[in-house]
């Protein structure tokens, strides 16, 4: 691809970014559900995931994915209640996918407000303290004889939910990331290797003309 259609690409799906929408895992460890959440991120344009380390270690990505994890970083945390306390310090909603009671329809959450998405590790699920401290519990109806869904199957199912809404209220008419920091990933993802080395030396990065070309000060 050319650059100028590569830039062109790049800031179509940045202006598409959603930085108050995301995902925290807890504890998913299956490398091809990781990297399926990712893809579903990437596409309804999470900005940044967020994952509790599994106790085994962090799982490797798998090759399907497509790389969506070059395109949404994902941010290791090492608790989950001191994660989803963060976010609540920031003014996000976590919404715990915790299979209980008083689980209400996934479909009656509001996702155009700052929302986070908390999904469970493929045996145990979400932790009991985690649910409890979620400012909600959000299920997908089943009607059938297994009990539940896959995890990236529930994450892409929430995401798309979460889309349509945002979809219908404008959200991706405007860019949500500020002209600084579009600017910035802008050059990141057109110059991945270059822009290592800018980091390195402590230097700002240059500017991109409309061809994406680097243009000398
Ligand atoms: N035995 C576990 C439990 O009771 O939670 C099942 C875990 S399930 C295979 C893995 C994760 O997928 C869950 O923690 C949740 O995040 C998500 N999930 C699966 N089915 C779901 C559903 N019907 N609604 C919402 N989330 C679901």
């Amino acid at each position: 691809m050319m650059k100028k259609d590569r830039l062109e690409k790049i800031r179509r799906v940045l202006s598409h970014r959603q930085p108050t929408l995301t995902v925290l895992l807890e504890e998913v460890h299956k490398p091809h559900n990781l990297s399926a959440i990712l893809r579903s991120c990437d596409a309804v344009g999470v900005f940044e995931a967020h994952a509790v380390q599994p106790r085994g270690g962090l799982p490797t990505y798998n090759a399907t994915s497509g790389s969506a994890e070059k395109w949404v970083p994902l941010q290791i945390h090492r608790d989950v209640l001191t994660a989803i306390s963060d976010f609540q310090a920031k003014g996000f909603k976590v919404y715990a996918t915790h299979l209980s009671e008083r689980a209400s329809d996934y479909r009656e959450v509001d996702y155009t407000q700052p929302s986070v998405i908390l999904l469970g590790a493929e045996k145990w699920g979400v932790s009991q303290q985690a649910a409890d401290l979620s400012d909600g519990n959000i299920i997908i109806p089943m009607m059938g004889m297994v009990q539940s869904l896959n995890v990236s199957v529930a994450a892409a199912t929430i995401l798309f939910e979460a889309q349509r809404q945002r979809k219908a209220a404008g959200m991706y008419q405007t860019p949500q990331i500020s002209e600084l920091e579009l600017k910035k990933l802008e050059f990141e993802w057109l110059y991945p290797e270059l822009s290592k080395i800018y980091l390195e030396k402590g230097e700002g990065y240059p500017e991109l003309d409309e061809e994406g070309m680097m243009v000398s000060s």
